[in-house]
């Protein structure tokens, strides 16, 4: 089913990327400029996230050993230092999500620069490394996001959605390891309901909802791909959803050959493979367009 499996560490069937992705209220700032701050019920409820859900998550992370990456707009960092120091007390490897969650689909080439590089600072800062990997915020990766990162030395993306198993987006200036996803194992689907964001989605039971992740992974598992989870603190590490969760992850050790790994290191195990030819993987060559694409009916 799958063309290419990775040869996974130590005989690992999948491995497994528990990633969320701590937006906090960037989103509400972002979404509402003019008057965010007096909606402070939406502030609350996303404020829950480093307040509440990281500290549990990291804990949860601790007592089955695994490490695990978080995505941080690096006005969250600024912000809620207390929740990334948790996240790096944990071991944990803390990514780029843009700098106030910003659409870098709405920018030019230099404005698109000019937030990266300001990011990457305050994460050098905050960690001590600069970057390795970086989701675009919202997934809205632009047809420039490939070449900024690999000028700014970025090892991996992970904003894409085209395949089960990692591959290779490469340009005339260099490659990157794509780490894929897809709205399926994101958490929003199955649980955010909020006016203030402009999304309502009828609220599964946290069972139902992290069932949809189960499949998933069993897939995965089934075949040697790469299970990324999309969640978000505020929505994922509320309390009974988070059970569930720990759920999954005892039902994903007890089934066993899972490798748990933070994205950087899924990355450079790719990179490794591909480079000692144990791995071919696919590689997309971009931009896939370089005109926009116009049909016109035939006369
Ligand atoms: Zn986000």
């Amino acid at each position: 089913m799958i063309r290419n499996p990775v040869p996974w560490p130590d005989g690992a069937k999948c491995a497994v990327a528990l990633t969320f992705d701590m937006d906090a209220d960037s989103i509400l700032h972002l979404e509402h400029p003019e008057d965010s701050t007096s909606r402070v019920s939406a502030i609350s409820m996303l404020r829950y996230g480093p307040e509440v859900a990281v500290p549990r998550i990291v804990e949860t992370y601790k007592r089955y050993g695994i490490k695990q990456t978080f995505f941080v707009p690096a006005w969250c960092i600024e912000q809620y230092p207390r929740a990334v120091e948790t996240m790096l007390e944990g071991g944990h490897e803390v990514a780029h999500h843009g700098f106030i969650h910003e659409n870098p689909t709405d920018g030019n080439r230099k404005e698109q620069a000019y937030w990266l590089q300001r990011s990457i600072d305050v994460i050098a800062r905050a960690t001590g490394k600069r970057p390795r990997g970086w989701r675009a915020p919202l997934y809205n990766f632009s047809d420039h996001s490939v070449d900024l990162l690999i000028e700014e030395g970025f090892v991996y993306d992970a904003s894409l959605m085209g395949d089960d198993v990692p591959y290779v987006l490469r340009t005339k200036n260099g490659s990157l390891i794509e780490l894929p996803a897809h709205w399926g194992v994101d958490d929003w689907p199955q649980f955010v309901q909020s006016m203030d964001l402009d999304y309502m989605m009828p609220i599964k039971s946290a069972a139902a909802g992290i069932d949809v992740f189960k499949q998933e992974f069993d897939a995965m598992w089934e075949y040697g791909g790469l299970f990324v989870g999309v969640w978000h603190p505020f929505c994922t590490g509320r309390l009974a959803r988070w059970l569930e969760v720990v759920k999954l992850i005892e039902y994903m050790l007890n089934k066993g050959k899972v490798w748990f790994a933070p994205m950087e290191e899924i990355a450079a195990h790719v990179r490794t493979c591909i480079d000692d030819g144990s791995y071919t993987p696919r590689i997309d060559n971009l931009p896939y367009y370089t005109e926009r694409v116009v049909v016109t009916q035939a006369k």
